[in-house]
């Protein structure tokens, strides 16, 4: 019999395969039954308006034997089958080989990529199997074919005998070797496994004969005299994949349940999910069980964690955690993706130039959106479940990519506020502004507790302003990107101008300060290389002193970028204020002129200023002593 040649980029193709170092080789099972599913489909089809086919729905089936003494794994379909031709032309040859070019010669480092980036289909049964036999007959033909091949060295055909329409897949497994094990393939239960995992949605039943053991039935006697059990195997004919996806099913027929069940199954959590949607969209077209878990897993703030949803190419999982379908923002949602316009080989690095796929992340991106607003107008109560477990997610989303997706989030974002201790949005702050209230404040500490005792706060608070709580470090960060909300800016409690002083108490202040800078200057002088300036308060009503800062950087965000590693320690511009209706400005005035005592005076008080905000003093034994001598 006449061996031929594969055509030669099948021949490199498939020598990659051989020598393949792919680390998903189970892969291959997947692939065969995608092509046998295929296959039927076309039958299938055919069978809708002609009768000669001779089967209905029900007929159709794809088998599985596995026989471990023989090392062979045989995969059947009753598909459309392959002429003697077909078989030459589908397998001595790559599909759409046109374009399929090779980048690299005889590279195994660029095998992974390479098997992954292309339709490989039918020969990646060569990184499993030494031999392959594809025995089918055609729909119409009266002539069975058979086609082998040991690899590289080429092919045979030759007639076959065979009754029945359709294609039978022999492989024939490599030996074990010290770092692969092939024979795992022959086990029925990795097989059952590889099944659901990578085919449990193809609209045909995968059949495969179970060996399972049974007790067998014992005789009065040896009950009687209680003789162990003795055991026998028995043979049951089981469909492995569950044939519907849940995804597709009417919404109708589903129940709450239902959902709820595929989701701590399918994606292992404990807890229920907090809400899910079922989306079937038509453009793009694909369906989606989207999912938003009710707790933060314990690695999801951690570099371990990896986002995606699982990509289902009509009803074949292709990939199972397809990162391009989420954004880092919601990198929370859990769920899966099922298009039909997708193509099954499709690789990591071919994705993120689909087009199809873009589309469809960019739907999902808004349909999740949409859900959690949705969430946040009807269902407060889960929605702030959501927001203590996924709310920093959506504020480093806010700040990440400078900023770039602020529009997109502002609304969903929530802070504690000042009024009632409750998380409110920027548009609940925003509508229960005051008509003179031009900025939307907020005061930053590590805890709610914290900030309420800053004496920064006092004015905006006598005034009844409300005030947002930033407790996590990243909140001051985001609300820098977003800058405003609704053309209110933010402002801080410890900025500048707070708004809210008239011209003329400006003027007042500014009076005051300039009678007093002579003893502002001596202040300053004692503190310099600590603070920039010493200046009037204008913010204070019964505290003495406070410290803000001037410029970008924040006391708190001095403290938040020099808690991360590998940074250079940042100092903000601080700023010592003074409260100049308190008694001890008085005191201060009193001794102004006196260095020695007023250096002491103003290292207290700034030492106080410190503590008040968190900030740790740099000497607490001199703060000590001189605590004890003015005493
Ligand atoms: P692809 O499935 O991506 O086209 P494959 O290499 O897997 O590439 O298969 C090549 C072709 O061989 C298929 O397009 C199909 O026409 C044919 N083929 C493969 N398996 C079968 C089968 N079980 N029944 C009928 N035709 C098949």
């Amino acid at each position: 019999m006449e061996t031929k040649q594969f055509k030669a980029e099948s021949k490199r193709l498939l020598e990659m395969m051989i020598h393949s170092i792919y680390t998903h080789k189970e892969i291959f099972l997947r692939e065969l039954i995608s092509n046998a599913s295929d296959a039927i489909d076309k039958l299938y089809f055919k069978s809708l308006t002609d009768d000669k086919v001779g089967l209905s729905k029900d007929d159709f089936a794809i088998w599985i034997k596995s026989d471990p003494e023989k090392k062979t794994l045989t995969i059947t379909d009753n598909g459309i089958g392959m002429t003697e031709e077909e078989l030459e032309n589908n397998l001595g040859t790559i599909a759409n080989s046109g374009s399929f070019k090779f980048k690299n010669e005889n590279k195994l480092e660029e095998d992974n990529q390479i098997i992954g980036q292309f339709g490989v289909g039918f020969y990646s049964a060569f990184m499993v199997a030494k031999k392959v036999t594809v025995i089918s007959k055609a729909y119409g033909s009266d002539k069975a074919y058979k086609w082998e091949s040991e690899g590289i060295d080429g092919y045979t055909i030759s007639e076959a005998d065979k009754q029945s329409t359709g294609t039978e897949i022999i492989l024939e497994m490599l030996d074990d070797t010290e770092d692969e094990n092939y024979s795992e393939f022959l086990e029925q239960y990795r097989i059952k496994a590889l099944v659901k995992k990578y085919s449990d949605y193809i609209r045909f039943p995968i059949k495969m004969e179970m060996t399972h053991s049974r007790p067998k039935e014992q005789s009065e006697e040896d009950k009687a005299a209680n003789k162990p059990l003795e055991y026998e195997d028995y043979i049951e004919i089981e469909t492995l994949n569950s044939m519907v996806p849940l995804w597709k099913k009417n919404k109708s027929e589903l129940k709450e349940e239902d959902y709820k069940h595929f989701y701590t199954e399918k994606f292992y959590d404990y807890n229920e999910p907090l809400k899910y949607s079922h989306i079937s969209n038509e453009m793009p077209a694909y369906n989606a069980l989207l999912y938003i878990p009710s707790k933060a897993p314990f690695d999801y703030y951690s570099r371990e964690y990896e986002k995606g949803l699982q990509l289902y190419s009509n009803g074949v999982l292709i990939m199972d955690k397809c990162a391009d379908l989420l954004p880092d923002y919601f990198s929370f949602v859990k769920g899966l993706v099922d298009s039909e316009d997708l193509s099954l080989n499709i690789s990591r690095e071919m994705l993120q130039h689909d087009r199809q796929l873009k589309a469809i992340s960019k739907s999902i991106e808004k349909t999740i959106s949409s859900e959690l607003k949705k969430m946040l107008k009807n269902d407060r109560e889960s929605y702030e479940k959501f927001w203590e477990a996924f709310g920093l997610q959506l504020k480093y989303g806010v700040y990440s990519d400078y900023g770039m997706h602020k529009d997109k989030l502002q609304e969903l974002i929530m802070f504690t506020s000042s009024k009632e201790k409750k998380l409110v949005t920027l548009d609940e702050y925003v509508t229960g502004m005051s008509e003179e209230q031009k900025y939307i404040y907020y005061a930053t500490g590590e805890s709610i507790a914290r900030i309420e005792q800053l004496p920064q706060s006092e004015l905006i608070r006598d005034k009844g302003y409300e005030i947002l709580y930033l407790t996590d470090s990243v909140d001051e960060f985001a609300v820098k990107a977003l800058h405003q909300y609704k053309d209110k800016e933010f402002r801080s409690v410890s900025a500048d101008d707070l708004g809210i002083e008239t011209d003329d108490k400006k003027e007042e202040l500014k009076a005051k300060e300039e009678e007093n800078s002579d003893l502002l200057k001596e202040l300053s002088e004692a503190l310099s290389g600590k603070v920039a300036k010493v200046v009037l308060s204008q913010r204070l009503r019964s505290h003495p002193v406070c410290l803000t800062s001037e410029g970008d950087i924040s006391l708190e965000m001095e403290k938040v970028l020099n808690s991360l590693p590998n940074t250079e320690k940042i100092q903000a511009q601080r700023v010592l204020e003074i409260n100049p209706e308190h008694e001890i400005f008085g005191k201060l005035q009193s001794i102004s002129g006196d260095k020695d005592k007023l250096g002491k005076y103003a290292k207290l008080l700034y030492d106080q200023a410190l503590l008040i905000e968190g900030l740790s003093i740099e000497d607490p034994v001199e703060f000590s002593n001189l605590i004890c001598e003015l005493m």
